[in-house]
């Protein structure tokens, strides 16, 4: 019997999820250290040419190559400093003193560097042929005036940020922030801090998901946990689509649960419950409620936070008007350890990425993978990602690795 016949691939998945979602268009205008991880709303053009002047990429001497003679010894008429451009008169047949960033004399033709003359009281000696423009940054060359230097949907960091700083820009249109309302769901859930009654857990996933909303520059309304109960749970969704861009819940999306989950959502939205081809994961729940996206996590920690991972990630990417997906990045390297694994669906394992002897990546597995194992994301740095239709890896063959992000201290 094959069990893996109606689960629908995780590429399948998140296509239709990025097909349907539509970017925010609400806007803000934030000062630049405030827009860090935000998303731009318009293209920034240039107001300015960089570097704004002719410049001296060197410290050496400014000169016009009429002036320099074979043997000729040019007097220093003058200095430029960065910061203190010369102005003076430049005498015919003679030089200026430059320094790296100074704004090149009106007539130079090149600057050489000090390490190439032979400089005394009398004045500089050249010690090389002289190449016309030679250690000038032209005016411009970097970024010109009006040129788009970032387009809307670029996601702003540190490649990006003081660049517009260098341009004099200090503040920046960006998408607004997403709102996410978060619950977990389950009768048998407890508060760290609380005695555990019988059958109790402690709630873990509603604190991976704040967190990681947060990490990712999302507006978290956290609305606690919520128990397996209909008229409860029905208060929490329409309460949560009021107030939230996205509602996010855990829990109660697997067989075997309480059918009213799904004809609830059914009521109030338009749902589509998914078996993903994926391990662990398989249950999870995408679609619409009246104002809202909706998007039910898996209640185990592992297939919560992986899901989150490999589905949210990328839908807040979109809503937020980023115009690359944050998809991970994969890389293939020797698996150095067994992974066991059957076929039938994709598996992210947790591995140890690291250099074997001889520098060359390799990774190891983190050890026992069942979905309840979450200590696993605290001793690896990466997901392996091993192929649906693929069975146990021995050490030395070859596997694709997806490093952690920043969310799990990659
Ligand atoms: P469910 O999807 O609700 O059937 O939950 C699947 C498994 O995950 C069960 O063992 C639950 O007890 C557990 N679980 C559900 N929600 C949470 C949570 N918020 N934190 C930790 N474990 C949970
Ligand atoms: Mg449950």
């Amino acid at each position: 019997m094959d069990f893996t016949a109606g689960l629908m691939a995780l590429e399948d998945a998140l296509g239709q999820m990025l097909a349907r979602i539509t970017p925010l268009t609400d806007t803000e205008t934030l000062p630049l250290h405030q827009a860090f991880g935000r998303v731009l709303a318009r293209d920034v053009t240039s107001p300015l040419d960089v570097p704004g002047f002719d410049n001296s990429a060197m410290d050496g001497y400014a000169v016009r190559l009429g002036d320099v003679k074979e043997g000729a010894v040019l007097p220093v008429a003058g200095k430029a400093f960065a910061g203190q451009p010369f102005h003076g008169e430049w005498p015919e047949g003679t030089c200026i003193r430059i320094m790296t960033g100074a704004p090149v004399p009106t007539g130079c033709d090149a600057v050489v560097m000090q390490e190439e003359t032979d400089a005394n009281d009398a004045g500089v000696r050249f010690l090389k042929p002289i190449r016309p423009g030679q250690n000038i940054r032209l005016r411009g060359e970097d970024i010109q005036r009006d040129a788009v230097v970032l387009t809307a949907g670029t996601r702003l960091n540190v490649g990006e940020l003081p660049m517009l700083a260098s341009l004099g820009i200090p503040q920046v249109e960006v998408v607004r922030k997403i709102q996410v309302a978060i619950f977990s769901t389950g009768d048998e859930l407890q508060l760290p801090g609380k005695p555990l009654g019988d059958g109790q857990i402690y709630d873990t996933n509603r604190l991976a998901v704040h967190v990681m909303l947060e990490q990712l520059g999302c507006e978290v309304i956290n609305l606690g946990i919520i128990p397996d109960d209909p008229d409860a749970l029905r208060a929490a969704f329409i309460d949560a689509n009021r107030q939230a861009d996205l509602v996010l819940s855990s829990g109660g999306v697997s067989v075997g649960e309480a059918d009213y989950t799904k004809t609830l959502l059914e009521e109030l939205g338009e749902i589509t419950f998914w078996k993903l081809a994926i391990k662990p994961g398989k249950p999870f729940a995408f679609g619409r409620l009246p104002d809202s996206w909706f998007c039910g996590l898996p209640g185990n920690p592992v297939s919560a936070a992986l899901t989150f991972y490999q589905l949210v990630i990328p839908l807040l990417a979109k809503l937020s008007g980023q115009h690359t997906p944050a998809l991970p990045q994969t890389l293939r390297v020797r698996a150095a350890s067994r992974f066991k694994k059957s076929p039938g669906r994709l598996d992210f394992q947790r591995g140890i990425l690291q250099r074997d002897a001889e520098g060359m990546p390799e990774v190891v597995t983190t050890g026992h993978q069942g979905s309840h194992i979450f200590s696993s994301f605290s001793q690896g740095n990466c997901f392996v990602v091993l192929e649906r239709e693929r069975g146990n890896v021995e050490a030395g063959e070859w596997v694709d690795v997806q490093p952690f992000n920043h969310l799990f201290g990659g």
